[in-house]
């Protein structure tokens, strides 16, 4: 009896990543963040080895 329709009314926006802008279909992995920011595993990637230069720099202060 109930007229149940099955309408996708999950109008799925479109996830894209804060930093580089690819949408979640375009990446592996999109991490989701406070303020509706998402992260995608390159930019994950990139942002880990950013971090590790700038930690080896810092090593060398003098
Ligand atoms: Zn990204």
């Amino acid at each position: 009896m109930s007229a149940t329709t099955t309408t996708p009314s999950v109008s799925q926006k479109k996830l894209h990543c804060s930093f580089c802008r690819k949408s979640s279909e375009e990446v592996k992995y999109l991490v989701a963040g406070p303020n509706n920011i998402h992260i995608c595993e390159e930019c994950v990637d990139k942002a880990r080895k950013i971090i590790e230069e700038a930690q080896q720099t810092v090593k060398t202060e003098n």
